[in-house]
């Protein structure tokens, strides 16, 4: 049983102006309970927009999204609300959400209050104990955001997530602003909070090494619509899609001569433009004139891997 589906056609992703933000194109998605789906994808390829609809903060314009089988958007009062707080969303930067003058405790405290998730008399304890499961000093909660570092910043952002006990967690290149060293410590605290609250992620990152580290199944996003879907080892292991062989050429760096990712060739297309055919024909080395004009489909090309090139057939 899925936790979470999100069917999305045509284009979609209204932000708070209502503005149409990205496109995202025949997306389907299903996120089981208790897994780490790595959504991957270069700047301009929707899994942001993706992101935030799955999280609720923006609104789908056309699809649906599916939570534990019913339609998010026509559900009402409580059960809207459960369902909201279900899936609950960290961000690259906990600074641009964090109010510079609250105290950081108040801030982890004030949603579950709200909601009343736990009672005044509680909450003290509830935070304490909440603070010591992401890594951070109790007695840290009277102080304001700009005294912490990156890395505990990070953990308050995750702390505030945790506070309404969410079933799923959106993580947006909730680690792209760290230190590796610190990143690596802070993929391992989401790691061991899955555990510990039975948690589902969607992991959304540009960076390969990163979504290898934690997730289950990897989605591959282009352009607004998903290439790619497979087992994390089998995606890095035999990649099926030109895309994703491409992101996962590596090239030894020039001055460590550790390997790293090797860019891929061709700008990104516009988001709002998008390539006729496979959006991906005009920097694929292995296009075929139907690229130019047939739209692969996404088909299952081994149990469990969805692909859409026209090369599988
Ligand atoms: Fe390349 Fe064609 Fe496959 Fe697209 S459908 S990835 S252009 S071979
Ligand atoms: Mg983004």
């Amino acid at each position: 049983e899925p936790d979470l589906a999100a069917k999305l056609a045509g284009l979609l992703g209204a932000g708070p102006k209502r503005e149409v933000v990205h496109a995202l194109d025949h997306v389907d998605l299903k996120v089981m309970p208790g897994e780490v789906l790595g959504l991957v994808g270069e700047s301009g390829s929707g899994k942001s927009t993706l992101g935030r609809i799955i999280a609720g903060i923006w609104n789908e314009s056309e699809g649906s999204i599916l939570f534990q089988d019913k339609e998010r958007k026509k559900l009402s009062g409580a059960e809207k609300r459960a369902a909201e707080l279900a899936v609950q969303m960290v961000f690259q930067d906990p600074m641009s959400s964090l109010n510079p003058r609250m105290r950081i405790g108040d801030a982890i405290i004030e949603a579950p209050i709200y909601h009343g998730i736990v009672a005044k008399a509680d909450a003290e304890a509830y935070l304490s104990d909440l603070m010591r499961k992401v890594g951070l000093d109790p007695a840290y909660a009277k102080r304001y955001p700009h005294q912490f570092s990156g890395g505990q910043r990070a953990r308050i952002g995750i702390a505030r997530a945790l506070a309404v006990k969410p079933k799923m967690i959106v993580a947006d290149e909730s680690v792209a602003a760290l230190d590796v060293s610190i990143q690596a410590q802070v993929l391992n605290l989401f790691m061991k909070l899955r555990e510990d609250f039975g948690l589902t992620y969607l992991f959304i990152s540009h960076d390969l090494g990163v979504v290898r580290h934690v997730a289950d199944r990897v989605a591959i996003l282009y352009l607004g619509r998903i290439v790619e879907l497979a087992p994390a080892e089998e995606l890095f292991s035999t990649p099926n899609h030109p895309y994703t062989q491409a992101l996962l050429a590596e090239v030894p760096r020039v001055d460590t001569g550790k390997r790293q990712f090797k860019p891929i060739e061709g700008e990104i297309p516009s988001p709002l433009n998008p390539p006729s055919g496979c959006h991906f024909h005009p920097r694929c080395p292995l296009a075929m004139a139907r690229c130019k004009t047939d739209i692969p489909a996404l088909r299952e090309i081994a149990p469990g891997r969805l692909s859409a090139c026209h090369l599988n057939g």
